[in-house]
This record gives C-alpha cells, structure tokens and sequence, in this order.
C-alpha cells in the first residue's frame, strides 16, 4: 500500500505536471514574476467561479483578513466577535489592528459559530462578526446575517477552508461559500481545498467601493502611482502561485467530490460505531471536507491517535488549544461557561487523513484501523 499522507501534494501535482511546469517555464522566460497577466486572468477567472464582482488577490489568508478589515475602516477599540474554536490567523489581525477580539463558543455539531452565543456577545461597541467556515462546510450565514443587519454590522467570511463550497438560503437562492457577507477571505497556502505552491490569498466582495478601496490597501495605499493616500501594506500574489491556481480552479469542483467520497466511505463505515461521532453536515450547506474530523465518546481520543500513528496513519488534533486560553489572546472578560463546547472538542477532536489522493486500499485500511481500536 502506498504509504499514507495527511495531504498528498505530489501525488496530485503528477496529475496536472505538464501544465504546471509549461506555465512555470514561460513565466520564467518572460521574467514577469511580480504582476504580469497571470494574476489577472486568475483573479478573473475565480471572480467567475465565485460569481462575484471583484476578488482581489493577496500575499496569503491571514493578509486576507487583516485588509479586509482595514479596509471596512474598523477603528481602535471597536469589537469583533470570532469564534473560539479555529485558527489563530483570525483572532490575530484583530488584535494586531488595536480591535478588541470577541472569541464566541461554536455548535458542537458543526464546529461552526453558536449563535446564540453570538447574540450574547453583541454589545455597543460591536462593529463587525467574522464567522469562519470551519472544516469545509458553511457557519449559519442566514441567521449571521439577519444579526448582522438587524445590529448594523459587517460580515466578514473566513473562507480558508470552505473554498467551492455552496450555501443554500431558505428562499432557494445559493450562494458560494465567501460570497455572502460584505468581504469573504481565502487562503491558497499549498494544503487548502485551493492552493498554490507557496502563499498565496484573495478578498472577495461585491461592493464596488470596498473592492477600490482593498486595492489601494494591498498596494501601499496608492491609488496613483507614488501617491499614499492611506496607509496600506504590500500583499500580492506572484505570477507563479497565480499560474497554479488558474491551472488548479476548473480542478476544484472534482477535488471537492473527491474528498467528499473519501467522507463518505469514512462515515458510511463509522455510522454504527457508538465510540467515534461523524461528522454532521447542515442542510443549508454543502461540505468541502478541508478537514474529516471525528469526535470521540467515552474512548480515550490521545490513545486513538497514538494507535493510528503506531499504524503508520498520520491524523491530527484540530485544535488542542481553545483561542481564548492561548496566553496571548486571554482577557478578564471571558468566563469559562462561555466556552462549554470549545472546551469539550479540544478533547475529543480527531482529523483523519483528508486529500484527493487517498485510494479505496488506504480509505480502508484507515477505517479498519479505527474501528479496531473502537471494538
Ligand atoms: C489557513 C487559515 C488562515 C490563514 O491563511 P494563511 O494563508 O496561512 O495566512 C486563516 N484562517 C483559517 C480558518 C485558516 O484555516
């Protein structure tokens, strides 16, 4: 059996090889390594595949984020919730940008934002939610939203790990995951559903202001040439990580269903077993599976992992730390009791190995490694 990887980036660069490194080879040539037409093309071509107005592209997820959020011109003190149970880039920029960080409990069926723990944590100085699609699926974007407009604040979907994946509002209307709030993010860092072959990263709206705005943003805050009008930062994706993602984005579709089969066999073979919870998907969502990730009940979650890894099964606690116990993000303001469902998935979150190169014989020997353990 060939040995099994948590994500098998060779194995599917061998698929797309020729086109890869034709693509290199007349960037290369033509030396157009900063801007240059790839980038464009891209960036045009996923604003068709999003069907969006405007995707701006980045130097990578967490730049992505931290634009989004100077360019919505949040101010020094204002409040921005996020959920406690993600990566840490979120919580991050909001701090790095003087904001105060709201950390918020999630579902435990989905990992997803609680909302009405979200509701709970609005207060005057609240100026902007950002939900992160965690895993590969959705947060509650219909009920996000409503709150959002109901209290006059901004939507700002962490999309880095829900990339192609599709909402479904309840009048029918759908909606690509990163679309639906005033500015979505990406990251195409190398192990994301979409990425590239160092970093990379995209905002996404449909306001034409915001999108001149983030333009100016990313490009030192010029928006003529050797003219700062705002200060900015620099965030570009090179013609490089461009020609991989314009060569990998008519593949995503068929990478989603990939590891959407690899769920499936995961969950149609773990869907009797008492000991291990599969993953839950919303009916308003469809699931990208960034993540497989399993819960334990009752069974010993660190053995389970130390028994795949004897196995030669990589896998993955996603997340060990809840972000608001993390020393640099610890405020007088959070209670404990706020945090009931983040505090229990810490300890019983296990993610299996998840790519679009996984055969049936490793799908297999994975489950059966599991289930062994389980019985
Ligand atoms: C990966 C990731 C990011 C950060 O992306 P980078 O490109 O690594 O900066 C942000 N948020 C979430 C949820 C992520 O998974």
């Amino acid at each position: 059996m060939k040995k099994i990887q948590m994500v098998d980036l060779i194995g599917q660069y061998k698929h797309i090889k020729p086109q890869i490194n034709n693509a290199f080879t007349s960037i290369l040539d033509t030396a157009y390594y900063i801007g240059g037409p790839k980038v464009k093309e891209f960036q045009t071509d996923l604003e068709k595949y999003l069907d969006i107005k405007h995707v701006i592209p980045c130097a990578n997820g967490t730049d992505a984020l931290q634009i989004a959020m100077m360019g919505l011109g949040l101010k020094p003190g204002d409040e921005v919730i996020t959920v406690d149970f993600t990566f840490a880039a979120t919580v991050e920029v909001i701090a790095l940008l003087n904001l105060t960080p709201v950390l918020v409990d999630v579902e435990e069926a989905t990992f997803n934002m609680d909302i009405e723990a979200l509701k709970k944590a609005i207060t005057p100085r609240t100026k902007a939610i950002v939900p992160v699609h965690l895993f590969g699926q959705c947060a509650n974007m219909e009920a996000i939203l409503t709150i959002a407009k109901q209290y006059n604040l901004f939507v700002i979907e962490d999309n880095a790990q829900a990339i192609g994946a599709d909402y479904t509002f309840s009048n029918g209307t759908k909606k690509k995951a990163g679309t639906m709030g005033n500015v979505g993010t990406t990251s195409f860092f190398p192990s994301k559903n979409l990425g590239c072959y160092g970093d990379g990263g995209a905002i996404f709206t449909n306001d034409n202001n915001l999108a001149h705005i983030i333009r100016g943003i990313v490009n030192h805050g010029m928006y003529k040439r050797y003219y700062h009008d705002v200060v900015g930062v620099n965030s570009r994706l090179d013609s490089l990580q461009a020609a991989v993602l314009q060569i990998k984005l008519p593949l995503l579709d068929s990478y989603c269903e990939a590891r959407q089969e690899a769920a499936k066999f995961y969950s149609d073979a773990f869907a009797d077993c008492h000991k291990i919870e599969i993953p839950k998907i919303s009916d308003f969502t469809t699931h990208v599976f960034h993540q497989y990730t399993l819960k334990t009940n009752n069974i010993d979650r660190n053995a389970l992992h130390q028994h795949l890894l004897d196995n030669g099964i990589p896998n993955a606690i996603y997340y060990p730390v809840p972000l608001h116990s993390q020393k640099a993000y610890t405020n007088t303001r959070y209670d404990e009791n706020d945090f009931k469902v983040t505090n229990k998935l810490i300890q019983t979150v296990i993610s299996l190995p998840m790519h679009t190169e996984l055969n049936k014989e490793q799908q297999q020997f994975i489950v059966d490694t599991v289930l062994k353990f389980c019985n």
